[in-house]
């Protein structure tokens, strides 16, 4: 959390949390609370004498307050700058939860937070899903597929709805231990993911579903366009 104390801001970091010193959380933990601290209104609300709030920091699972989500999206973009991720991004030429994944050690982020930057600047990307056992956590759909194309409602909740062999129940069954773990690909279709897309409607596109393992932190699911003619139009 960040905390005012007579004028002098402290971070304070949740060692047993994850936030070792020097991980890539602890970095994520500090870039989020150093957005609680440069969002103007997130400032004026400590200095007010708000009290001290706790952070989830990299959590980005939405069941949370606006300004998590803020400070979250502060700490994606301080370290992993747009002007130096797209570049990166573009240049790799691959399925986008690999590019990910390769992205996330040279910018030294966490899985989570490197796929949702990836979707932001990979027109391609539909959505990202983060699963924790049998569940899904949280995911996000992108702007343009959530309000242009009308993908609004994510399908999966449980672990039983998915198909026993598609990529994300693949990389679930896979050991807990698996940190680089392979990165598994299926076929989707938009109306099998999504709720109101008629099935061979217009909008019940073919989708590449990619998955893997992160350790124990669950797993994340990426959902983007298959046909490369039907991406470059966008
Ligand atoms: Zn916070």
């Amino acid at each position: 959390m960040l905390v005012c104390r007579d004028r002098n801001w402290i971070i304070l970091c949740n060692c047993d949390n994850g936030n070792t010193p020097g991980s890539t959380r602890e970095r994520f933990t500090i870039a989020h609370e150093l957005g609680h601290y440069h969002i103007p209104e997130h400032r004026r609300q400590l200095i007010s004498g708000g009290r001290p709030h706790g952070s989830h920091a990299g959590a980005f699972d939405g069941a949370e307050s606006i300004e998590e989500l803020e400070a979250d999206t502060f700490a994606a973009n301080l370290l992993m700058p747009p002007a130096r991720f797209v570049p990166r991004l573009r240049s790799l030429k691959q399925p986008p939860l690999q590019s990910a994944v390769s992205l996330r050690k040279e910018f030294d982020a966490s899985l989570e937070s490197t796929a949702i930057q990836t979707m932001r600047h990979d027109s391609r990307v539909i959505a990202v899903a983060k699963w924790d056992a049998d569940a899904l956590a949280w995911h996000r759909i992108s702007e343009p597929f959530f309000r242009e194309t009308g993908y609004r409602q994510f399908k999966f909740r449980q672990q039983s709805q998915l198909q026993h062999d598609c990529a994300t129940a693949v990389a679930l069954a896979d050991s807990k231990s698996q940190f680089d773990s392979t990165i598994h690909e299926t076929v989707a279709t938009a109306a099998y993911c999504f709720g109101y897309v008629a099935a061979g409607g217009k909008r019940d596109i073919l989708l590449r579903e990619e998955a893997v393992r992160n350790g124990r932190f669950g797993v994340v699911s990426m959902f983007s366009i298959l046909n490369e003619v039907e991406a470059k139009r966008r």
